[in-house]
């Protein structure tokens, strides 16, 4: 078994999509960012290819790459997927802490849980996605932006659970 964690951070911007964990949440602004800024996906891809010993996102999709602007980060999560599993590695549980003071993502989270289940090809019980606020502290509490950490564990794809 290998752990992993990642942190990432995006600043708010006009005219971007607030994206996280593949669902657009309706603001009056997005997140900044050469990818959609899916803050949280970038978080958790951090965790996977930490714990696999992979380095880190900029690595395998650096900013200075066209190919990668604008990208949905859910489709980097499943070139992620690949490169763990061309390893013998696959995730077996997962655990995404948002850090907003808003939008609020209560009604949201839900279908981020989906939707990371279905990236990762995990049971709804072996991924977490929370949220919380900082109490007006910090970055996000001012509402600057948006951060999220995630830890992720791995195993030998395969292996009896
Ligand atoms: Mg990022």
């Amino acid at each position: 078994m290998r752990i992993g964690h990642g942190y990432d951070a995006h600043k708010f911007a006009e005219n971007r999509k607030c994206i996280i964990c593949g669902v657009e949440i309706p603001f009056e602004k997005g997140l900044a960012g050469h990818s959609d800024a899916d803050v949280a996906v970038h978080a958790l891809m951090d965790a996977l290819l930490g714990a696999a010993g992979l380095g880190d996102i900029g690595r395998h999709f650096p900013d200075s790459d066209p190919q990668y602007k604008g990208i949905s980060s859910m489709i980097l999560l499943k070139h992620v997927m690949r490169l763990l599993e061309s390893r013998g590695l696959c995730p077996y549980n997962a655990d995404v802490t948002i850090v907003a003071q808003r939008p609020k993502l209560k009604n949201y989270m839900q279908q981020m849980h989906i939707n990371l289940c279905e990236a990762l090809n995990l049971p709804e019980d072996r991924v977490n996605v929370k949220a919380t606020t900082t109490e007006g502290m910090g970055f996000e509490g001012e509402g600057l932006g948006i951060s999220a950490q995630a830890v992720a564990l791995l195993i030998p794809c395969g292996q009896a659970e």
